[in-house]
């Protein structure tokens, strides 16, 4: 009996993984075979100032509708992007199309409202970016406070040299650095010193118990008073309750970005929600 009931675990694991590698590999193909500009869209979220609610910026999220598969959401996706390699031709994709969108309402609405733009580590570990950046920047006429590339915590906290390199060469260029997900990981605000870095992107994860965990209060609270002392501005991310906007507001973080305000849309709906 003990056998047949081990035997039973193994089929029940083994049938699971299958069927995750299967899902897996299908949307490598998927992927590779993607038609970018019928399957990809980009959605825009709004960022906005919390003393006054202005519109300051809105950040890029990527997404994809599949003809087969239907949505299939950036968490599942991205990771498989970034380990077949196809998040470079992605990226650039990304890219393109944020900093376009963002030249277009600026100039349109005369605005100087920034882009949120995702980038993965692999990406900026390619020391062309900067080069690359630098150029499309420049090409495009933009101006880079226009700019605001999105690293998550572990990546920024690397201890490797070239990721210093990478950020000191994009802060060259006058673009926004922006930390996201932060609290999330091994925050040190005095590691993070050492790069030239504009602004925290404080996590949903933290913002989601501020309202009723003393002790995420408390952290919050330091992180977004460390983070002035530094010199650096804050931005609370995944706010959905009027409570959590309060607390934040009493604790002087600058800026919110969560379904309070606006959630992610489609480029047409943005500009009708947001701009007209
Ligand atoms: P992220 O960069 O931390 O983006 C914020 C995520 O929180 C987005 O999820 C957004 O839709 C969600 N969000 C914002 N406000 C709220 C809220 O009030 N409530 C809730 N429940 N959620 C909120 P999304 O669009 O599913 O993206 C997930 C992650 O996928 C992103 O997290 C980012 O890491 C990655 N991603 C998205 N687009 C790109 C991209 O173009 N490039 C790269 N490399 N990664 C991307
Ligand atoms: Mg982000
Ligand atoms: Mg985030
Ligand atoms: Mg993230």
């Amino acid at each position: 009996a003990k056998q047949s009931k081990a035997c039973q675990r193994y089929f029940f694991f083994d049938s699971t993984l299958s069927e995750k590698i299967q899902r897996k590999h299908k949307l490598e193909v998927m992927l590779k075979n993607a038609d970018f500009n019928k399957e990809f869209q980009l959605y825009f979220q709004p960022q906005f100032r919390i003393t006054d609610k202005k519109l300051v910026g809105a950040e890029a999220l990527l997404r994809w509708i599949s003809p087969s598969e239907g949505f299939i959401s950036p968490g599942e996706f991205i990771p498989i992007a970034e380990e077949t390699g196809f998040i470079f031709k992605l990226g650039e994709w990304v890219v393109e199309k944020a900093l376009n969108q963002i030249k277009y309402w600026n100039e349109k609405y005369n605005l100087d409202l920034r882009i949120g733009i995702n980038v993965s580590p692999l990406q900026i570990e390619n020391t062309d970016f900067v080069n690359k950046m630098r150029e499309t920047i420049h090409y495009k006429e933009i101006n880079p406070e226009w700019v605001d590339f999105e690293i998550t915590e572990h990546v920024a906290m690397s201890t490797q040299v070239s990721m210093e390199e990478v950020l000191s060469g994009l802060a060259s260029i006058g673009v926004n650095i922006s930390i996201d997900d932060f609290g999330t990981g091994y925050s040190s605000l005095s590691y993070i010193k050492r790069f030239d870095i504009d602004r925290l992107k404080i996590a949903k994860e933290l913002i989601d118990n501020i309202d009723d965990d003393k002790n995420t209060l408390l952290i919050v609270k330091a992180i977004i008073m460390m983070a002035k002392g530094m010199g650096l501005k804050t931005i609370a991310e995944g706010v959905e309750e009027p409570n959590q906007l309060e607390l934040l507001k009493h604790l002087e973080c600058d800026e919110v970005q969560g379904y309070i305000y606006g959630r992610p849309v489609p480029p047409h709906e943005f500009e009708s929600m947001h701009l007209d």
